[in-house]
């Protein structure tokens, strides 16, 4: 008799129908018993089709809306730096997606190594896209991530933080 599998939320690798954590990611299959915010960052469908989508649809709309209404009450630095963030965030998401597909396929161990596999890659397509690629990640720590969400928060906050920081700061000062 075959066991019933099922993919794991998570990671998309085949787990078997009853277990309550997948065994290759550890991420909860069940929402019971775990805080909501866990349950719904281990979702990608909700990441990919949901969060990275719509973040920066987001960003632009508050914008806009700023632009539009509260432009004289509100600096509009304030909408800017999160329209950059929204747009960082979700490329970093799309990118940590990748990575962390290479890492549950099998072909590498962590998400260090998932980045040197995918800047491979991209070096395959073209040297710049892989120069570019290796920008994105200068100040980002390539640590253990347990998913995409956590990643792209770290790296959309970093990235902000230091193109504010030289924004405002430094280039006034020059
Ligand atoms: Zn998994």
């Amino acid at each position: 008799m075959e066991t019933e599998k099922r993919f794991c939320r998570n990671c998309g690798t085949h787990i078997l129908q009853e277990s309550t954590q997948c065994v290759f990611c550890g991420s909860f299959q069940f929402s019971n018993g775990i805080p909501f915010f866990r349950y719904l960052s281990e979702s990608k469908f909700f990441r990919i089709k949901i969060l990275y989508p719509g973040v920066p649809f987001l960003g632009t709309l508050i914008a806009v809306l700023h632009f539009v209404f509260w432009k004289d009450i509100v600096p509009f630095t304030f909408s800017i730096l999160f329209l950059v963030w929204s747009f960082l965030f979700s490329i970093s998401g799309w990118i940590g997606e990748l990575i962390l597909d290479l890492k549950f396929r099998g072909d590498v161990k962590d998400f260090k190594e998932g980045f040197i596999e995918w800047q491979k890659h991209l070096y395959d397509r073209s040297p710049y896209l892989s120069y570019l690629g290796m920008i994105l990640f200068v100040a980002t720590p390539l640590i253990q991530w347990q998913n995409s969400l956590w990643f792209s928060l770290a790296s959309a906050t970093i990235w902000t933080t230091l193109i504010s920081f030289l924004a405002l700061v430094i280039v006034p000062l020059i």
